[in-house]
């Protein structure tokens, strides 16, 4: 990236400072885990284009049972932010941002996470509250995207297979570090299996395995 842009990136993390993005930070890290896709089970389109972005939403929405009712744009933004503009829901992305996610990954399945997410803050009410981005919210939003992910047929690593790609290890003001944020894709994924199976479930597990029929 040259280095205007890099200068232009970070005036725009700090005009965007206030708000509700993915990561604090605009880069995503070239990332050599890869994840075997082998367990899709749906036929929803990896994100490159906002038609796709409005049919993965869709997708989210529909393992809810709800309307979706976002409008999904291209704007001037560091990465992907959830907004509400004259009652309207956005989410706004980056599509610079959003190729880098899916070369990075080469799976589909980190950038419908990165719509989860966003879905995510306006779904647990951080938008209309005009919460900005903070460690707590943060993680409700990364729980609901593990619990979306599982629920559309992602396995657990294709779940957190964002969280390699564009967190920090550490934590800022603004998010959590990246064992905490994985921690809350696992919490949201398990979640949902459990319901899927319909099994209890159990808050302490943090892994995959060790689901218990009550
Ligand atoms: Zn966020």
């Amino acid at each position: 990236m040259k280095k205007p842009l890099l200068l232009i990136s970070f005036i725009l993390m700090i005009v965007c400072a206030y708000t509700q993005n993915i990561t604090g930070k605009k880069e995503v890290v070239n990332s050599s885990v890869i994840v075997k896709n082998d367990n899709a089970i749906t036929d929803l389109p990896g994100f490159t284009s906002t038609q796709d972005a409005e049919k993965i939403v869709f997708s989210i929405m529909d393992v809810l049972g709800l309307e979706p009712n976002f409008k999904i744009k291209i704007a001037n933004v560091p990465n992907v932010e959830a907004d509400i503009r004259h009652r309207q829901r956005y989410i706004l992305y980056n599509p610079e941002f959003i190729t880098q996610v899916n070369l990075a990954a080469k799976d589909k399945w980190p950038a419908i996470f990165i719509l989860a997410h966003e879905i995510g803050h306006h779904l647990n009410g951080h938008t209309v509250s005009g919460t900005n981005s903070r460690p707590g919210i943060e993680l409700e939003a990364d729980e609901f995207g593990g619990f979306g992910l599982c629920k559309m047929g992602a396995t657990f690593e294709q779940a957190q297979l964002a969280m390699h790609i564009i967190s920090n290890l550490q934590a800022s003001k603004t998010h959590p570090g990246r064992e905490d944020r994985l921690a809350a894709i696992a919490k949201g994924w398990n979640k949902a299996e459990a319901q899927i199976k319909g099994i209890t479930y159990r808050a302490d597990r943090t892994s995959q395995t060790g689901a218990e029929q009550n």
